[in-house]
Parts: C-alpha cells; sequence; structure tokens
C-alpha cells in the first residue's frame, strides 16, 4: 500500500485587492479549491501557466500562509495552527530564486546550521556544525564553502545550498517551487540530477512545482495540470504526456519544445489571456480559450472524474 504523505483537500486561498479611493475592494481567487495527493518518495509534479496559483498553493502547503478553507493532512497530521510548529519540520521549502533566498550576511554555513539553531534550540553547537558540514556534502559542495557568503557562488551552487538547508530538519516533504526556473539550462539538468538523487537517498516526496512541462518530464511521478488554482487533469507522467485528456493540457505540451521527437505534436495557439483570477468565468474556467467548448461548457463547470488519469472536462480526449 502506498502511503500519502500530504493530502489536500479543496484548498482554498483569497487575498483581497484593495479599491481606490471609491473602488470597491475585489477578491483574488488564486485556488478556488485544489484536492490531491502525494504519496510518500514520489514526486508530484503542478504545472501551469504563471499566474495559475502554484506558488499560492506552496504557500499554503508549507505554512507560510494559511488557507482561507479546505484543509491538508501531512504524514497523518492535519495541519492547523497548534500542529503548525511540529509540521514545519515535516514540510520545507525551495524558492525559485536562489539569489533573494539567502540572507547575504550569513555564511554558508550560518544558512544551513539556522533551521537547527530555530527549531533544536538545545543541540550543542559542534553537533549543528558537524551535521551542517554533512550537508554540504550531500548536496555536492566542498568543505572549504562553508565559510564563504552566498555572493561567492554560482546560481546553481546557491540552489544547492538551498536545497540543504530545505533539509537541515529531515523533513518528508519538500516543496520545490520552480526550482530551477532561474538557472542557465546546463545547470538545470546538474540541480534536477541531485534533487533526484536526494530523493532515492533520503526518501523524499516532493510537490514539484514548474511551468515548464520539459523540466516535469525529468523528474515526476504523477503531473497535475492547474487551469486557474484549479486541477484539470491528474495522472501518471506517462499517462499525461502520452495522453492528453483535457484540451488545456494538450495545449500547453504543444507549445512545449520536447528533446523526445515521438512527443512533438502540431502546435496549438491558445488565444486570449489567461483570465484573471478576479473575474473567474462560470462554467468551465478554460470555456474562453477553448476551441471545443459548447454552450455547456460556458454554463456548468466540469468536476474532476473519477478514473485513474483523472480530467475536468465536458468532452475530453
Ligand atoms: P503562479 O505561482 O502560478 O505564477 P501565484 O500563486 O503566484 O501564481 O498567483 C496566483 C494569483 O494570485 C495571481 O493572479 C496573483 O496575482 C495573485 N496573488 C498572489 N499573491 C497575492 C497577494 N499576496 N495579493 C494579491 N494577489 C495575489
Ligand atoms: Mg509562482
Amino acid at each position: 500500500m502506498t502511503e500519502h504523505v500530504l493530502i489536500a483537500e479543496n484548498l482554498t486561498q483569497e487575498y483581497v485587492l484593495k479599491g481606490g479611493l471609491f473602488g470597491k475592494d475585489r477578491i483574488v481567487r488564486a485556488l478556488p479549491g485544489a484536492s490531491f495527493t502525494l504519496d510518500a518518495g514520489k514526486t508530484l509534479a503542478v504545472v501551469g501557466e504563471s499566474g495559475c496559483g502554484k506558488s499560492t498553493l506552496a504557500r499554503c502547503i508549507t505554512m507560510i500562509e494559511e488557507p482561507v478553507a479546505g484543509s491538508f493532512v501531512l504524514d497523518g497530521r492535519p495541519a492547523s495552527p497548534d500542529t503548525r510548529a511540529e509540521l514545519r519540520t515535516t514540510v520545507q521549502i525551495v524558492f525559485q530564486d536562489p539569489y533573494g533566498s539567502l540572507n547575504p550576511r550569513q555564511r554558508c554555513g550560518q544558512i544551513l546550521e539556522e533551521p537547527l539553531k530555530i527549531n533544536h534550540p538545545g543541540m550543542p553547537a559542534a553537533e549543528r556544525t558537524r551535521r551542517a558540514r554533512e550537508m554540504l556534502e550531500l548536496v555536492g559542495l566542498r568543505p572549504e564553502h562553508f565559510d564563504r557568503y552566498p555572493h561567492m557562488f554560482s546560481g546553481g551552487q546557491r540552489q544547492r545550498i538551498a536545497v540543504g538547508r530545505a533539509l537541515m530538519l529531515e523533513p518528508k516533504v519538500l516543496v520545490l517551487d520552480e526550482p530551477v526556473s532561474a538557472l542557465d539550462l546546463s545547470i538545470q539538468s546538474q540541480i534536477l540530477n541531485l534533487l533526484v538523487d536526494l530523493q532515492e537517498r533520503l526518501g523524499l516526496a516532493y510537490l514539484f512545482i514548474s511551468h515548464d512541462l520539459s523540466v516535469v518530464k525529468h523528474v515526476a511521478d504523477d503531473v497535475i495540470v492547474m487551469y486557474l488554482g484549479r486541477p484539470v487533469e491528474i495522472g501518471s507522467k506517462a499517462a499525461v504526456f502520452s495522453h492528453q485528456r483535457h484540451p488545456y493540457t494538450k495545449a500547453l505540451l504543444s507549445a512545449t519544445p520536447m528533446a523526445d521527437p515521438t512527443l512533438r505534436k502540431e502546435r496549438i495557439r491558445l488565444t486570449g489571456e489567461l483570465p484573471s483570477p478576479v473575474n473567474i468565468p462560470p462554467g468551465c474556467p478554460f470555456s474562453p480559450r477553448c476551441w471545443k467548448a459548447t454552450e455547456k461548457c460556458r454554463a456548468e463547470r466540469p468536476e474532476l472524474d473519477d478514473s485513474a488519469h483523472r480530467v475536468a472536462c465536458h468532452f475530453p480526449e
């Protein structure tokens, strides 16, 4: 039996946009309801265009923000303000920008030790340092890097430090929010290989967020395709890449350059912009851009079906 280390149910987040002098406040429905599960030791990729709510999901799952509705269970424990402190060690996050996420005034070693200082205040300094040095090696950095400042590292090395810091508390779930998007292509694969290697060694589960399907193809076990804050297709990587059921996934994949020629498809051009999450269209949120949309699609929002390769579409492929 597979163990779900993360179960999210109807996770919902909204932001209030303050109106101007005479304007009314408006609600941004960044995440109107996401349900999914992540299995121990596996990688669940979350893909979708910029603005579809991926980072919002990441902030909710890592308890940086509290969702306005819905719930999630981490490693068997329901997340709530009461369990937040203990669950902080169960789930950790790595951000896209390895420049912005590291304190420029801290040395690499201090950055790695910081989570232990905060969460295990009783741990002797020598033990902290020992663990930080061990982590340095685990993420592929050298002992002499311990005393260097972030600006002395390359982008890829900084992302190694960020991954190391996230692992110091031995989490079970790592949320990776566009972890390689800011890196050169050649460096991207090094970091992806590191992540794959760490996952195998440590049995980590990844919630791997990316707008880039060619990256996802490298690392995912399962894939969630998000549109305007809602999963529209969920399936195994093989299923989603070989047979897209949702028109949006088809369009997204057709626009992604793939090295694998068997995956090359005729390019589908999506017309129109991603609608604003302030004004989510009624019916299927994708209907204004969908070439298959009918009256039913414009009126009635499809729910995810119950198959192994799930889709929320009235006319799936
Ligand atoms: P993604 O990571 O997929 O690009 P985000 O989760 O960052 O998307 O954003 C989803 C939507 O929520 C966007 O429309 C964004 O403008 C909006 N949003 C995100 N954070 C805030 C916030 N703090 N206040 C208002 N709107 C926000
Ligand atoms: Mg984002």
